[in-house]
């Protein structure tokens, strides 16, 4: 099933059909969301940005991937990071999918420590992660990691066996006395689907040409019952329009053609990722019903940064992708001192060389290029602080081809984020010099791939934009589910926690789904009447 979409619905008139629930964005979150609600009964109406991916064999293109942005949106969002004196602008992907679209796979829990911030537990959580590994199909062993949290099921699939690659690293690290474990990966390795993987080297960062990542379109899209739900892309969500203290539309705007369209329906999710959902949210003057002050603020990204080694011999002749190995024996070791984790370390891939030849200094890039074969490389991940100043605002001055306010995003870290970044840097330096590395260089990673944060969940509305069940607080029908509802970043990659979160706040809304839309947000402060 390469590209699985479900089937085309019987042609709709959007504009006359009210929908059970709206829902904006096609990621983890939303992708999620309209699984768990089509399957429920309710009809469900999905709008993305983007089309669907392409699926040929341009996605396996680094170039064309990496370096033209094949499916960057023409939408910016004005970036002023790292002490910069203005806004540089960045084009984010825009794709069915979302993200998951060029995820590596990796898809880990939180820990119960990790929860101590947060309005909910772990244990909250738990039925909903491993509704979500099964979902997402994660091949995994439970009991190898050293601080693995309580689990109520083994993973749906065993591992794949550890690449020459990888098991250089695991080797190195295991000799350095720390506990390497399979990464729990979202990949078809087990051939329960057609196609398996076929482990090529361009997964982390591109889409899979065959349809082998178990992003949203292959999982949650795939499963979705197909009467229940209508995806629509190329659509793009402009404002939520607001009622008598209700949500009652969205208006949107047709990207071929352009045209406006009102979409109705009983119940909305926003998902459209922490920077969009933030943006559309904005937009639509909810900042006004926001009585933590919090919404757009407290925008989170993790600290990364890639520790690469030159090694005296090709580290990876045969081009696999080793995205396999997980270390995470400090993960603990800030706890007391920073109320966070330290974060993880794990294996991953050198960009393809055509990528380091281009990216590679003047005059040096065809060497570059030939010892972009040679480096081996780990990527840390750290825990960021939250901080009300990095936040997601509207442009006063710019707007957007469809004459929307520019987004701008403001971001910096704090001198604890980048010691817990460097902490982790000085333990994948030893574990590359340890399997052979001669010279290392760090780069600092400044994307927003891991952004989450800017529609925090709390106990009462002067804390959070959203309730514990990811309710805006002003409206009892919406709700916000993807990473922007989490209070903190954790120190492992966010999507299985954004899947498991989505699935709980769609569990709650099937069981509500009456009481939610009926209700009238003047009651609904706090505790939702039923
Ligand atoms: C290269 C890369 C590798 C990664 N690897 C991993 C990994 O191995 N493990 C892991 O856990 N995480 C990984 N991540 C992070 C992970 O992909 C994201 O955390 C996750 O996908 C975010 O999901 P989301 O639902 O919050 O939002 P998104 O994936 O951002 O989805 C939001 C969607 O909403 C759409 N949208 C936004 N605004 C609008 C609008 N106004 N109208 C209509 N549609 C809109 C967007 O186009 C997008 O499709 C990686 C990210 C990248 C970029
Ligand atoms: S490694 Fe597997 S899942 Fe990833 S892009 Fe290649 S074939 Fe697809």
């Amino acid at each position: 099933m390469t590209g699985a979409r479900p089937q085309p619905p019987p042609p709709l008139d959007l504009e006359r059909t009210e929908f059970d629930v709206l829902i904006v964005g096609s990621g983890f979150g939303g992708g999620t969301a309209a699984y768990a609600l089509s399957r429920a009964g309710l009809k469900v109406l999905l709008v993305e940005r983007g089309g669907w991916p392409a699926r040929d064999d341009t996605d396996w293109n680094g170039r064309a991937i990496l370096l033209d942005g094949r499916y960057r949106g023409e939408t910016p969002v004005g970036v002023r990071q790292s002490g910069a004196p203005a806004e540089v602008d960045t084009f984010p992907n825009e794709v069915v999918g979302g993200n998951s679209i060029f995820f590596g796979g990796a898809a880990l829990r939180l820990r119960a420590t990790d929860f101590a911030r947060w309005p909910i537990t772990y244990t909250d959580l738990e039925p909903h992660y491993a509704q979500a590994e099964a979902l997402l199909e994660v091949h995994g062993r439970a009991g190898d990691d050293p601080c693995e949290p309580p689990r109520s099921a083994g993973y749906p699939h065993a591992p794949a066996p550890l690449t020459a690659p990888a098991q250089r690293i695991a080797e190195a690290a295991r000799a350095l006395g720390l506990h390497p474990f399979h990464i729990p990966i979202a990949i078809n390795h087990a051939g329960t689907r057609e196609p398996k993987c076929v482990n090529c080297f361009t997964c982390d960062g591109f889409p899979c040409r065959i349809g082998a990542k178990n992003d949203v379109t292959q999982t949650a899209l795939a499963k979705a019952d197909p009467a229940n739900l209508a995806v629509v892309a190329r659509v793009l969500a402009a404002r939520i329009v607001e009622r008598d203290g209700r949500v009652v539309a969205l208006e949107a705007i047709d990207r071929d053609g352009g045209r406006r369209l009102t979409l109705r329906a009983r119940l909305f999710v926003i998902a459209g990722g922490a920077i969009g959902s933030a943006a559309l949210m904005l937009r639509s003057g909810l900042a006004a019903r926001d009585a933590s002050g919090t919404l757009g603020r407290n925008l989170m990204r993790h600290c990364n940064a890639m520790m690469g080694y030159l090694f005296p011999f090709r580290t990876n002749p045969e081009h696999v992708n080793h995205k396999q190995i997980c270390i995470t024996d400090d993960y603990e070791s800030v706890r007391a001192a920073d109320g966070t984790a330290l974060g993880v370390i794990q294996d991953m891939c050198m960009p393809p060389a055509e990528v380091v030849r281009a990216l590679g200094p003047r005059g040096f890039r065809w060497a570059a290029a030939v010892s972009a074969e040679r480096i081996q490389t780990l990527l840390c991940v750290a825990e960021d602080d939250a901080q009300a100043a990095n936040a997601v605002t509207l442009s006063a001055e710019r707007k957007d081809a469809f004459d929307l306010p520019v987004a701008n995003v403001r971001h910096e870290y704090t001198q604890a984020d980048t010691r817990r970044r460097d902490t982790l840097v000085r333990t994948a330096r030893r574990v590359l010099r340890r399997a052979g590395g001669m010279i290392g260089k760090v780069r600092l990673i400044d994307s927003f791939s891991h952004a989450v944060g800017t529609a925090r969940m709390a106990v009462t509305p002067d804390a959070g934009a959203l309730s514990p069940d990811c309710r805006v607080w002003a409206f009892p029908n919406l709700f916000v589910v993807d990473g922007s509802f989490m209070p903190t970043s954790g120190g492992v990659n966010p999507s299985l926690t954004i899947t498991a979160n989505a699935l709980r706040v769609a569990a709650q809304i099937r069981q509500d789904f009456g009481a939610l839309t009926l209700a009238h947000s003047g009651a609904t402060v706090g505790k939702l009447p039923v």
